[in-house]
């Protein structure tokens, strides 16, 4: 019997913080507004260095042998993935009043079934660049040390090895200190948006109280920025990737000069590898120039392909949805690699009102690749603001799974996964140059004419 098959129990803690499975009520979970079982495909068991969480001032629901929905005192549980994991489903509960806002993580469904946990949730990267578990702390910290001492006078060295590694423990300055993978490149302070799950930036009067990764404190110079790629590249021999546009910044398009100076530099001094940015792609009066310094690709970060949505998360302040198209469609244009960092909300991001304006986002400018992330926010919060501001999509979710297969199937060269990929110095792009995408229905229309 499969893990599809069987009773897919729910799962509860004690006032102790003793998690436990119920042993009659069934797991039910969440895709926007709707409640109900979870889809046969999408449950998988709760990936390796993954963590359950328990949820304050919330109660656990469940499903009893009549299909009656019954609320425990027992609180909620919820999953907060290993990276290269996309949710498909938030938990079910019934939130007291006075339940404080949850911080910025992504809540999974839970199960249990057969002794072991289960999440509602797909696998959407092989990539094991963000898997720690083998290599002991130790290892890091002493990698981390000799740099520093080695680097003394290099600030974002400094930086990314004493606060990124020992205070924040980000993946991708742990891989910096081992010499592996995708090294990066903090650089810019300010940003010109004021997403609601910023994790380096809240507004004074913002709900959301924690601010996880606090900005860097200076702007490092472009000698120390190429120092780093130098760094990284003479160690990480074989797929080097640095990445601008980090969780302790604000958003690298604010200081493209001195990006534009980085690069070149380090490509001047023979730097090889995969240059990418990480932004909000706000600017496209930019990129010619990173382009031509030997930029290889860029990953926009969108919660939707809907304007009215965008807006209402992003909060853009000098810009609008408009300039990310036009990012995206130029970028394709200088020969770029883009990626759309789709940050994914179960029930809002899977509606057929988001996969139409996604499909033609993407094959109507260029995109090559969709990055699956999670959208770290308190989920019935994030529900309740779409509600009362642009309003949520009239349609349900059709779940992660045929969310994928659907979209593959009107832009075939798209790729999914979760992380930058590996592209050489410059990418080979299948993805159609902007404005020449036929979908299979214009094809068939054609056809038919
Ligand atoms: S674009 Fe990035 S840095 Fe800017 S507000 Fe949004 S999350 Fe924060």
């Amino acid at each position: 019997m499969s893990a599809q098959d069987e009773p897919m129990f729910m799962v509860m803690a004690d006032a102790q913080g003793q998690i436990f499975d119920h042993p009659e009520l069934l797991m039910l979970c969440r895709h926007g507004r709707q409640w109900g079982r979870p889809r046969p495909d999408e449950m998988i068991p709760l990936p390796k260095e993954s963590e359950l969480f328990l949820l304050p001032g919330r109660y656990a629901v469940g499903l009893d042998s009549h299909g009656e929905t019954q609320v425990t005192e027992h609180l909620a549980v919820a999953a907060f993935l290993a990276p290269a994991h996309t949710l498909s489903a938030h938990p079910c509960y019934v939130q007291a009043d006075n339940a404080p806002m949850l911080p910025l993580f992504a809540y999974g469904a839970v199960g249990f079934a057969r002794g072991r946990f289960y999440v509602c949730a797909k696998k959407v990267d092989n990539d094991p660049r963000q898997q720690f578990s083998q290599i002991p702390r130790k290892r890091i910290e002493q990698k981390a040390a000799l740099l520093k001492k080695r680097y003394a006078a290099n600030r974002l060295v400094q930086h990314i090895l004493n606060n990124c590694v020992a205070r924040y423990d980000c993946p991708a300055a742990r891989n910096f200190a081992l010499g592996r993978f995708e090294a990066p490149l903090p650089s810019s302070r300010t940003c010109n948006a004021r997403c609601l799950g910023c994790i380096s930036k809240q507004d004074e009067d913002s709900p959301i109280a924690v601010t996880p990764q606090c900005r860097l404190a200076f702007i490092p110079k472009a000698q120390e920025i190429a120092e780093v790629m130098q760094i990284h590249a003479s160690r990480e021999v074989e797929r080097p990737i640095y990445s601008f546009g980090q969780g302790c910044e604000g958003d690298p398009l604010q200081n493209a000069q001195l990006l534009e100076q980085s690069i070149a530099l380090f490509r001047q001094n023979g730097g090889a590898g995969t240059v990418n940015i990480n932004t909000n792609g706000s600017r496209p009066e930019v990129l010619p120039a990173l382009a031509k310094a030997g930029l290889t690709s860029i990953r926009i970060s969108i919660n939707s392909a809907r304007e009215e949505l965008y807006t209402a998360y992003y909060r853009p302040n000098g810009y609008h949805f408009s300039d990310v198209l036009e990012s995206v469609r130029l970028a394709r244009s200088l020969g770029l690699f883009v990626s759309l960092n789709l940050l994914f909300f179960p029930g809002v991001s899977d509606t057929e009102e988001e996969l139409a304006a996604l499909s033609e986002l993407v094959g109507e400018n260029g995109v090559s690749m969709i990055q699956l992330r999670n959208l770290n926010i308190d989920p019935a919060w994030y529900l309740n603001y779409l509600e009362q501001g642009p309003g949520l999509p009239a349609t349900s979710g059709m779940g992660l799974a045929t969310f994928m297969k659907r979209l593959k199937r009107l832009c075939p060269w798209l790729r999914f996964g979760y992380f930058n990929p590996w592209l050489g110095e410059r990418a080979e792009l299948s993805a159609p140059l902007p404005g020449t995408w036929q979908t299979p229905e214009k094809d068939q229309s054609k056809l038919q004419h």
